[in-house]
């Protein structure tokens, strides 16, 4: 599928999924006992949600599109070896697809299988950080479509963000929030659990030099380095502590002028970003207005298979607050892995 086939009815369809994959994580994280935590190889934790997500997300996509090319997060081989988290899967799965089997559970989420590369492809991320999830705080369903190493779609359902900006992270919205953007076209904000509700346009205000600079970062310092952020904004010296929240939804806090910058600083020895960790919540940002680069101001380049093999850590800011900061990085020579500081 190619960009000129990105048609409406494909947008609505992938908001669609989007938003009843949000429904099912939602049910799953009310019912405590079915969030069932497994570690995956990287020590990192997956949920029956992360599973259930990506089989409603892959089934309906592949309704849409029979070669459809899917770079998702997640296998089935857990499921596979466990068939007492199977069960709790399809037991999820069936609120929004009825006549879903254990089978067609295990092959849609297996559909997620693809390399990622040239051409066009989606890419999925079902539970965009599981850890805030698990904690009951902000996690994302995170689907992109890339061609050509650019996102040109995003739908980012944040289900516990609220629209209310009073709102503290850590106080999980009832509705959440969801959000479309298509390349050139801009981005709108609409309930996470009514895909039908209309839309409002998110646009970033520009940025006024003059007021202090609010930062958001994650909340696991093991993804993003709070000292070099806490670096950064000693350098540029009008800074706010930060703000801290899980998953792609920080993108989506810096489009709609809630924080103004989304600092990524690299912690790990050669980690290599995923693309679904970025994809959905790049193309929101720099639909509303905002510059998206790596800590060298470098374009984020989704060619490269399931990495993002050429760019190192993620800065997104508005203009000219985000040249400010790849200015301080510079100079603080946070501009190179970790290991070559
Ligand atoms: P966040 O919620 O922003 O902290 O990001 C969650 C994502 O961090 C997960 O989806 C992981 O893919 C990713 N992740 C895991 N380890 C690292 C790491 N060492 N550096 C950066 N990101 C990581
Ligand atoms: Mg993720």
């Amino acid at each position: 599928m190619t960009n000129a086939q990105l048609s409406d009815t494909i947008v609505r369809a992938a908001r669609q999924a989007v938003a009843d994959a949000c429904a099912v994580c939602r049910e799953v994280q009310q019912k405590c006992d079915e969030v069932r935590s497994v570690t995956k190889d990287d020590r990192s934790p997956v949920t029956v949600a992360d599973f259930a997500s990506q089989a409603v997300i892959a089934h309906r996509l592949r309704e849409l599109d029979s070669e459809l090319r899917l770079v998702g997060e997640e296998n089935a081989d857990a499921l596979r070896a466990t068939p007492a988290l199977l069960e709790h899967v399809h037991r999820a799965v069936k609120r929004v697809w009825p006549e879903a089997t254990t089978d067609a559970v295990l092959e849609a989420i297996d559909l997620g299988g693809a390399d990622g590369g040239a051409g066009s492809f989606w890419t999925l991320d079902p539970i965009d950080g599981t850890k805030g999830f698990l904690r009951g705080q902000q996690y994302a369903v995170s689907l992109g479509f890339v061609e050509n190493g650019v996102p040109t779609l995003g739908v980012l359902g944040c289900p516990n963000l609220s629209p209310d900006f009073s709102r503290s992270f850590d106080d999980p919205d009832t509705s959440g929030v969801l959000y479309v953007a298509t390349l050139g076209a801009g981005v709108e904000e609409c309930p996470a659990d009514d895909a039908n509700a209309s839309a409002t346009t998110v646009r970033r205000s520009p940025f006024d030099t003059s007021g202090p600079v609010r930062i958001c970062e994650s909340v696991e310092k093991a993804h993003s380095s709070h000292d070099a952020t806490q670096q950064i904004l000693d350098q540029i010296g009008k800074a706010r502590d930060p703000q801290r929240l899980d998953s792609q939804c920080k993108y989506a806090v810096v489009a709609r002028g809630q924080a103004d910058a989304y600092l990524r600083m690299p912690t790990k020895k050669g980690y290599i970003e995923r693309i679904w960790d970025h994809a959905a919540g790049a193309i929101v940002a720099t639909e509303s207005g905002c510059i998206v680069t790596d800590v060298r101001g470098g374009t984020l380049d989704f060619s490269h298979g399931r990495g993002l093999d050429r760019n190192l850590g993620i800065v997104c800011a508005p203009a000219p607050l985000h040249e400010e900061l790849i200015d301080a990085i510079r100079s603080l020579k946070l501009d190179r892995p970790p290991e070559e500081r």
